[in-house]
């Protein structure tokens, strides 16, 4: 039996992303943290998050599974936000 596993889906911490906080009410968390195009004006919607800006753009539905880290320059994947 495992004692020391952190995580309870067993995944283990190698594999697990780190989790990225993103505070909604903090606006510079707000322009950090924008859609794949670059917007910061998504939303979160069913397990992915949906780009206001994008619609209005393309006349689609942009549905992401990642963020873009204007810091960073990274993408973070949905799973691994957790919102304030
Ligand atoms: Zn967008």
């Amino acid at each position: 039996m495992q004692t020391t596993e952190p995580y309870p889906d067993g995944s283990g911490e190698a594999d697990a992303p780190a989790r990225v906080v993103i505070d909604r009410s903090d606006s510079l968390a707000r322009w950090r943290f924008v859609c794949p195009n670059g917007h910061a004006d998504w939303d979160p919607t069913n397990n992915h998050l949906w780009c206001a800006t994008c619609a209005a753009l393309h006349g689609v539905d942009p549905e992401y599974w990642e963020l873009l880290d204007k810091k960073t320059g990274e993408t973070v994947p949905w799973a691994a936000v957790v919102l304030r």
